[in-house]
């Protein structure tokens, strides 16, 4: 990557971001463009932009995301625009002559029954999740792009997986956000108000593996400076935990100490999630950032973020 051209796709995001703070540790020239420049849905302004700058490093970690009533709800978004996202990209940066493209998936493309932790080759060997399965359709197509292009062109493109992620950046919205984020918020305006009971979704007893993003920035630089191959890469930290452990840990991190209790109308989704990081760890590279410290880093981030008083 020395002395090139890096094009971070995303870079408001909460990936996106992660990696343009961990780029600044790296001699290279980072290219970004706003939403409102360049909508990567749209394919001809895409191409052009891509023609004009013509990075030689892609991270593609623009995407549509959400938790999981934004996957069940907003179907049609998640499929189009995340398809439309991988389809431009990926194929502008082969035309444009991009030497080396990171392709962002996630966890949630491996079957909602696959054993447990989830291999890399447990992909499409059974049915996904059916909360998630547009945006998990519209990755897999992104992942399939990656592979076809390296078989057939011989471009070095690769496909990395990141279990949940959270962190400074994430989204807060109240429905529609992933469960860090949203129980950081409940927790924190739970404690100012002086609630006496916090509701977590669903039966508490799913397991989710949480990385903490600037962990993930730290992997994709590593995985983008080492690895060339067509195998995808999971990346994450090897250990996961129940909804209401993880959401004690937040009352904790946060100084809430009333009850919690469980709104079972709400989707618990997949039962696990758990990735198998063996295939990371061959690479040489392990996630450092404990859940605890993590989540205190998020609390403190969400805080400045939203400037709002403890
Ligand atoms: P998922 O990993 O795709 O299911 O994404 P989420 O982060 O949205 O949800 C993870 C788990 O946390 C699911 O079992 C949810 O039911 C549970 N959960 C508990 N409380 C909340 C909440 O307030 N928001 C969200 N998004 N999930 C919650």
């Amino acid at each position: 990557m020395k002395g090139k051209t890096v094009y971070v796709a995303g870079h408001r995001g909460m990936v996106g971001a992660a990696l343009v703070r961990r780029l600044a540790r790296e001699d290279v020239e980072l290219l970004t463009v706003t939403r409102s420049e360049i909508d990567l849905r749209d394919q001809s302004a895409v191409d052009k932009w891509f023609a004009a700058k013509r990075p030689q490093v892609v991270f593609l970690a623009a995407a549509k995301v959400g938790g999981i009533v934004a996957n069940n709800t907003l179907r049609a978004e998640f499929l189009y625009d995340n398809l439309a996202i991988a389809a431009n990209v990926i194929h502008a940066a082969h035309v444009n002559g991009a030497e080396k493209l990171m392709f962002l998936g996630s966890s949630c493309i491996y079957p909602k029954l696959a054993p447990q932790p989830l291999r890399e080759d447990s992909m499409l060997t059974g049915p996904l999740e059916p909360t998630n399965e547009p945006y998990a359709i519209a990755k897999i197509a992104g992942i399939k792009m990656v592979e076809a292009y390296r078989r057939q062109y011989g471009a070095d493109f690769i496909n990395v997986m990141p279990t949940n992620l959270y962190g400074s950046g994430d989204n807060y919205h109240p429905e529609y956000s992933h469960v860090v984020a949203a129980l950081i918020r409940r927790f924190h305006e739970a404690k100012v108000a002086g609630a006496r009971e916090v509701v977590v979704w669903g039966t508490g007893t799913p397991r989710r593996e949480f990385l903490y993003v600037d962990d993930l920035a730290d992997a994709c630089i590593h995985l983008m400076k080492t690895y060339s191959n067509s195998e995808l890469v999971n990346i994450g930290t090897g250990e996961d935990i129940t909804i209401a452990d993880f959401a004690r840990l937040v009352a904790a991190a946060v100084g809430y100490v009333g009850a919690i209790s469980f709104d079972t109308s709400r989707p618990d989704g997949t039962p696990r999630k758990l990735l198998d990081v063996s295939r990371l760890a061959r690479l040489g590279w392990r996630a450092t950032t404990k859940l605890e410290d993590g989540i205190r880093l998020a609390y403190q981030a969400y805080l400045s973020e939203h400037a709002v008083s403890v």
